[in-house]
């Protein structure tokens, strides 16, 4: 009963030397895992929402009794947030979208060059205080933004569309990286699976 915990879509040690594998498996088996853990406890008075993608919970949290609303908020926010997390990045990935991509020319129009784009992602996600999120996300209006959510909070419960995430917890990169968060988003752009990006913003518009 309850949903599932996704295996990670990779071997722990693919995305080295940018994550190491310890990294990865304590973040996936345990932070995780433990995200999914807290979420199906707080859903036990209220199992007819397990019916629902978890996703659409945080779309609109107003179907989520009061009493257990911020558990979901905070514990659904870390299970589907990670999934997002783990699909968005490949090992020897990188790079830029796919050329010619619907995602590669929204990019450019919005922010010229991808430079220019990754400059502003980064500046979000490293700028973000304390424990969150850097994105880029579809608004209603069907423009690209970039912004970061705190602690476990999903573009969805703004009414965004998720396209790529960048976890700045420090539980993502402190064995590797300690204090240093802009080391540790200067490496993530080498795991960056564009061609996943590119398929989330073709569904999306
Ligand atoms: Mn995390």
């Amino acid at each position: 009963m309850g949903y599932q915990l996704p295996p990670l879509p990779y071997p722990y040690d693919a995305l080295e030397p940018h994550l190491d594998a310890r990294t990865l498996e304590v973040h996936h088996d345990k932070h995780h895992a433990t995200y999914l853990a807290n979420l199906n406890k707080a859903l036990e008075p209220a199992p007819d929402l397990l019916t629902l993608p978890p996703e659409e919970l945080l779309k609109d949290l107003s179907v989520v009794p009061e009493s257990i609303r911020t558990a979901v908020r905070n514990n659904g926010g870390g299970f589907v947030n990670h999934n997002f997390y783990w699909e968005g990045m490949a090992p020897r990935a990188g790079g830029e979208p796919p050329a010619g991509s619907p995602l590669a020319l929204a990019l450019q129009e919005a922010f010229g060059d991808l430079s220019v784009f990754k400059e502003k992602f980064s500046a979000a996600a490293v700028g973000r205080f304390g424990s969150g999120w850097g994105w880029l996300s579809v608004d209603k209006q069907g423009r690209l933004m970039i912004h970061s959510t705190a602690n476990q909070d999903s573009p969805l419960s703004e009414g965004l569309i998720p396209l790529l995430t960048c976890d700045v917890w420090e539980h993502a990169y402190y064995l590797n990286y300690q204090n240093r968060r802009a080391d540790y988003v200067a490496a993530w752009w080498n795991l960056v699976n564009w061609k996943k990006v590119a398929e989330r913003y073709t569904e999306a518009c």
